[in-house]
């Protein structure tokens, strides 16, 4: 046996007990005639002594042995601390070391194994395996496991089954790049890696399954902005016979479950808003809610006197920053700069200080009057002792900059708490986005969203204004779900398709399995899938998805500990009949 007790577990009610205890060796603390060894294990930490008076030669002289992270085994009997350690579940109580095995040694590590490290996030990837010692790491792993069980226990309740789906399929279209592999056996042809198991699940819906869901892997080739990795986790879900109202109901109830659950939060009803209501009060379709700063649309306020850069605007539109006039003419000046970032890229801004005696004081005094900027006010909400930062220009781009704006001041004000929630519901997306780029209508969701009712119509006069019965959940201004009532009828489908740009032949080829299956009696239905890596990190009160995954990848899609993606060698790619040839880029 190699253990009797893991090390987190000894208290002083075993005291007098002879235990045998295994795990890596923290730190040693040698004081020639007694050493002192910290001990640990996923459950914790014990401390073993070696006492010269006590403590058998033989062992004494095998202790000094000992070095950083060397796994031992050790028997000995469960004696009072002299000194205890109130921080430490197990720090009433040490074990006086009678045998000493060495299980197994340990080159030194690359990086310090304790709650605050030495190594840096590079060293550590290298080394996860022996980043994962490290409690936080450990910690967060547990977390995780502890909400994927939640979301699993709540969706079986409710009548869910878990499907696995397959991960060797054909291309799904969901506004990423797939990451293909090559088929030996069908020469020349290709598997995509699923970008979600969106038509899958779908047409377990036509079999009949009624309720579905799965923790799964999702596959995305696309340039990894910050904090996205190419392969995460979903909790994917879909319903037969429901509408919109059914699914949010269903999965708001799991997240009030979670919310409670693992972090003992309790919220009443999320909030809904429409996509148009969020991108007017906040510039953003996941707005943070947590804080007010909501946008006030000035045009009408505005547009009366002779500023011309207001009076070409297609949007003036001001927030109120809370407690912004102590902000210095320097301090303002900052963040004039940082609007004006190519990252944020604004012309630049106008603001109004309000005073606290009532007056106002803004940097375009030689246009507006009190009376202008008293309107100023009340349209943003400002109070006394507030800084009404303004806008204008093109409506999107100002919105989304007068958004970065808002959540980069939230952040200065530390009004971003990570222990406050604030989940709502943002519905009624648009159904296409257009695309500069290709110069033509995309899927803003994805292509088996179904539009609103009655709104087929206006596809062909007005595409841009069909709303889609889609729906995002976000939580402190991060997306963490999304999705939609599908289309469920072919003709609807092969009609959506065309408007996308596939010819008949096209939506065939792709998506012909899918179109078949609805001719065959496919029910009503949709879903959502919740983005697992998020929620945990945010239900974690953290924001990096990195810190919550076991073998995260970095930036470049690396990963750096078994070191991949790499060559595969001449044989493989022979068996597959492939021929590798590197571009000169
Ligand atoms: N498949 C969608 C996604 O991954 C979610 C859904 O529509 O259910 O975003």
């Amino acid at each position: 046996m190699y253990r009797t007790h893991n090390n987190g577990q000894l208290r002083a009610a075993d005291i007098n007990k002879e235990v045998t205890l295994s795990g890596w060796v923290q730190k040693t603390r040698d004081k020639g005639f007694m050493v002192w060894v910290d001990l640990r294990d996923r459950y914790g930490i014990t401390q073993l002594i070696f006492d010269e008076e006590r403590t058998s030669k033989e062992v004494m002289d095998q202790c000094t042995k000992l070095g950083r992270e060397f796994v031992i085994q050790v028997k000995g009997t469960v004696i009072e601390r002299e000194s205890k350690n109130p921080n430490m579940p197990t720090g009433d109580v040490e074990i006086l070391v009678s045998e000493l095995l060495i299980l197994n040694e340990s080159k030194t590590p690359p990086f310090t194994i304790e709650d605050e490290t030495d190594g840096g996030e590079d060293l550590r990837m290298k080394y996860r395996y022996l980043d994962i010692r490290r409690k936080p790491v450990r910690e967060n792993l547990i977390f995780r496991h502890k909400v994927a069980i939640a979301v699993r226990n709540y969706l079986s309740t409710e009548g869910f089954i878990e499907v696995e789906t397959p991960y060797l399929i054909k291309s799904t279209p969901e506004g990423a790049r797939d990451f293909v592999v090559p088929s030996r056996m069908n020469e020349g042809q290709f598997y995509a890696l699923p970008q979600s198991p969106q038509t899958f699940k779908q047409l377990l819906m036509v079999g009949g399954l009624d309720k579905y869901f799965q923790i799964v892997k999702c596959f995305r080739d696309e340039d990894l902005r910050a904090d996205r990795q190419p392969e995460f986790t979903q909790i994917d879900c879909e319903m037969a016979f429901v509408d919109q109202e059914d699914i949010l109901n269903v999965f708001e109830g799991l997240t009030r479950h979670l919310l409670k659950e693992i972090n003992g939060v309790e919220i009443s009803e999320f909030p809904r808003i429409t996509y148009d209501q969020a991108m007017a009060k906040y510039g953003n379709d996941k707005p943070d809610i947590r804080f007010g700063m909501e946008f006030g649309e000035l045009n009408k306020v505005t547009q009366h006197k002779d500023f011309g850069v207001f009076n070409q605007a297609e949007l003036v539109v001001g927030i109120a920053v809370p407690g912004g006039n102590r902000f210095t003419r320097k301090e303002i000046d900052k963040l004039i700069d940082w609007i004006k970032r190519p990252q944020v890229g604004a012309l630049g801004m106008i603001y109004s200080r309000c005073n606290d005696d009532g007056t106002y004081k803004s940097s375009v005094d030689k246009f507006y009057d009190q009376e202008d900027l008293a309107k100023w006010a009340e349209v943003t909400d400002a109070k006394a002792g507030d800084l009404i930062c303004v806008l204008s220009g093109d409506k999107n781009k100002v919105r989304t900059q007068l958004s970065a704006l808002r959540m980069h001041l939230a952040e200065e004000l530390g009004l971003r708490k990570s222990d406050e929630f604030a989940p709502l519901w943002v519905v009624d997306f648009p159904l296409l986005e257009w695309d500069e780029e290709t110069e033509r209508y995309h899927a803003m969701h994805h292509p088996f969203t179904s539009p609103k009712p009655g709104q087929l119509e206006l596809l062909d006069t007005n595409p841009g204004e069909v709303k889609a019965n889609a729906y995002d959940l976000v939580l402190n201004g991060n997306e963490i779900g999304g999705g939609s009532i599908r289309i469920h009828d072919k003709k609807t489908q092969a009609l959506m398709f065309d408007y996308l740009g596939f010819t008949p032949e096209e939506a065939n080829a792709q998506f012909g399995f899918l179109m078949d299956a609805f001719q065959y009696g496919a029910p009503p239905h949709g879903g959502l899938a919740f983005g697992l890596d998020r929620l945990v990190a945010i239900l974690g009160g953290q924001e990096t998805i990195r810190d919550f995954i076991a073998f995260p990848k970095n930036n470049s899609g690396r990963d750096v500990m078994i070191d991949a993606p790499a060559p595969i060698d001449a044989k493989q790619l022979e068996e597959l009949n492939l021929a590798v040839t590197l571009s000169k880029k």
